[in-house]
Formats: structure tokens, sequence, C-alpha cells
């Protein structure tokens, strides 16, 4: 275990492990088009909701820089779950897409669950499908959900230990939470998954050589529920208006400050960062694992297009 009295925290920088997982696929991409195959991304973004565009235009902007094809579809708010269908079906048979991404949340009277289920696994970049939920599940090779691959890849490349580690995942999302608790017991971890029905949960906590804080609660993980020397996981995002809050949290922190007179806003995570000066590494928020998600999705996209012609 780390000393604290003299280790520094270790920040794992979460756009520097992006930046080359995305070299690594665009390299990969450059071989397959000399072969003749440029692998393609169809993204579905239902309406006008300004998150979701920004979200979609870092994707098919991060799809040109790497080389990949990429189509955006945007039916209107008024769409069907048979228009969907309809959509999907078109793309599921479409030689020249690999993967195909639904923008989520989708409008509430659009059937979300049967339209993922519509995806044909093969092509299902985001590993929402069940076939890839089991594959997950039994240790198989699968296309992973992004933000889950997105940590493993961050403790592997940092060269931190899993097998063996007690992890501890706050969150039972089926799109954070539990499919991150299954990978880490994949590597080998003894994990242990909380959430809001969980009693006493510090002490849970506290056993966590690994702890991963999926909930969407800001700066929840306090300081006296984390091991020292522990790796923290920090996959909130949450935006945080509160001035007085904000610089309780981030003493000192000129850019935070800035942020808060410049914007009104600041993005915290759902550790509280004060935590991360007892910890033996951690994933700050912005710049953790919310980098890597992007970048999973390329991975995704390459390593479908590849399966779908018998090259893994
Ligand atoms: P959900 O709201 O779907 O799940 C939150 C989980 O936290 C639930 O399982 C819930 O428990 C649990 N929880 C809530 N309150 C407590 C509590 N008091 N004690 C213990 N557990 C609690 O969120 P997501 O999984 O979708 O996202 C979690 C966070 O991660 C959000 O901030 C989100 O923005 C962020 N996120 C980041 C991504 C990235 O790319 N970095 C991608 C996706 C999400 P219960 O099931 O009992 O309700």
């Amino acid at each position: 275990m780390k000393n604290r009295m003299t280790t520094q925290p270790l920040k794992l920088d979460g756009n520097a492990i992006a930046a080359t997982i995305k070299a690594e696929v665009a390299a990969e991409v450059d071989v397959l088009r000399r072969n003749g195959i440029t692998p393609g991304l169809a993204v579905v973004l239902v309406g006008t909701d300004p998150a979701s565009q920004i979200y979609v235009r870092s994707k098919v902007k991060t799809c040109g820089d790497l080389g990949i094809f990429s189509e955006m579809l945007t039916p209107p708010e008024s769409v069907t779950t048979d228009d969907m269908l309809a959509i999907i079906a078109e793309l599921n048979a479409r030689e020249d897409i690999d993967g195909i991404l639904i923008q989520l949340p989708l409008p509430k009277h659009v059937d979300t669950k049967r339209l993922l289920e519509s995806v044909d696994p093969s092509k299902d970049v985001d590993g929402f499908h069940p076939v890839n939920v089991g594959r997950v599940q039994s240790g198989q090779r699968a296309l992973a959900p992004c933000t889950p691959a997105g940590i493993i890849e961050i403790l592997k490349r940092s060269q931190l230990a899993i097998a063996g580690q007690q992890a501890v995942v706050v969150g039972r999302s089926d799109i954070v939470g539990k499919p991150a608790a299954m990978m880490l017991l994949n590597e080998s971890a003894t994990v242990t998954i909380c959430h809001s029905r969980t009693r006493d949960l510090a002490a849970i906590t506290r056993h966590a050589d690994i702890l991963v804080a999926a909930i969407g609660r800001p700066a929840f993980i306090t300081e006296d529920m984390v091991k020292p020397g522990a790796v923290l996981i920090d996959v909130g995002i949450n935006r945080v208006e509160d001035a007085a809050l904000v610089a309780r949290w981030f003493p000192g922190n000129a850019s935070r400050k800035e942020s808060m007179e410049k914007r009104g806003s600041t993005v915290v995570g759902d550790i509280d960062p004060r935590a991360f000066a007892i910890s033996g590494a951690y994933t700050p928020v912005p710049g953790g694992v919310g980098a890597l998600t992007i970048a999973m999705l390329m991975q995704n996209t390459l390593t479908a297009a590849k399966a779908r012609r018998g090259l893994v």
C-alpha cells in the first residue's frame, strides 16, 4: 500500500490514454482502408436535445479524424417506434455500416428497449444488446459498453493491478455499474456492487482497493469512505452551479473559480476531489473516464468492421 505521507497520488490522464487508443485505431483503420475496407458508423440522433447534439457531433468528428466513415441520421422528435425500427433494419442490412449507435435518451413515446434489441449484435458498438451483455457476462469476446471498457483500459494501461484486488462499484446501471462490475470480475477482481439500498456504504467502500463511483451525485464519495492508497475511478459527470460548494470541494483551485465566474457552473465527479489526496491513483473529472468513452466507441467500430469480415 502507498504511504500517504510520502507518496503523491497518481493522476490518471484519460485524455492521454484516449489519444493513444485513437492513434492505434487510426493506424489499423489505415491498413484496412489500404485493403479496400472503410469502417463505417451510423449515428441516429432523434430530436434536438443540445447535450445529445454535442455528444453526436464529437463522435462524428472523431470518426473523421481516424478515417472512419460516419453517417448521421436525424429523425424528428415525433418519430415512432415503428419508424425507428425501419431505420435500424435498413442500417442492419447495409454493407458499408459496421456500427450503429442510437443516441440516448430517446423521446418517452419511443420503446428504447425494443430498439436496442433490434440492432444487429455484430453492429452494436454501444454494447447494449442482450447478446453482447451476455457475452460480457460469460467472459466471451464482445462489443463491450464503452464507458466500462474505458475503465478497464485506464487500469491496464496504467499498469494498475486488477486481479485479486477488492473492487467496489457504487452504481448498478445497465450502462455503467453492472457491466463495469462484470468486466472487473472477468479480470479476476473480487467485486462488490453497491446501490441506493446498500446498508452502511462507507464500511464497504473503505475496503476497496479499486473504488468505481457511477452514481450521478456530485462529490458523494467523501474522504472518510476511501481507503488510503486506493485507486479511485470517478465516472460521474455532474454540472454544479453552487459556487460555495465548488469552493469547498476545490479549495484554492483557480481554474474552477474561473469556470464558475465565466460559465456559472463546473463539472464535478461523484467523488469529493479532496479524497484524491489520500488515494494511490485517481481519475480526474473532467479528463478521466469520460475522455475514454469516444475512444472506446471508435475501437468497437473497428472491432465490428474486422469481426464482420472474419478478420479477428
Ligand atoms: P444511473 O442514474 O442510471 O445509476 C445511478 C446508480 O447510482 C444507481 O444504481 C443508483 O442505485 C446508485 N445510487 C444512487 N444514489 C445512491 C446512493 N445514495 N448510494 C448508493 N448508490 C446510489 O446513472 P448512470 O450509471 O447512467 O451514470 C452514473 C454517473 O456516471 C452519472 O453522473 C453520469 O452522468 C455518468 N456517466 C458518465 C459517462 C462517461 O462517459 N464518463 C457515461 C455514462 C454515465 P439504484 O439502482 O438503487 O437506484
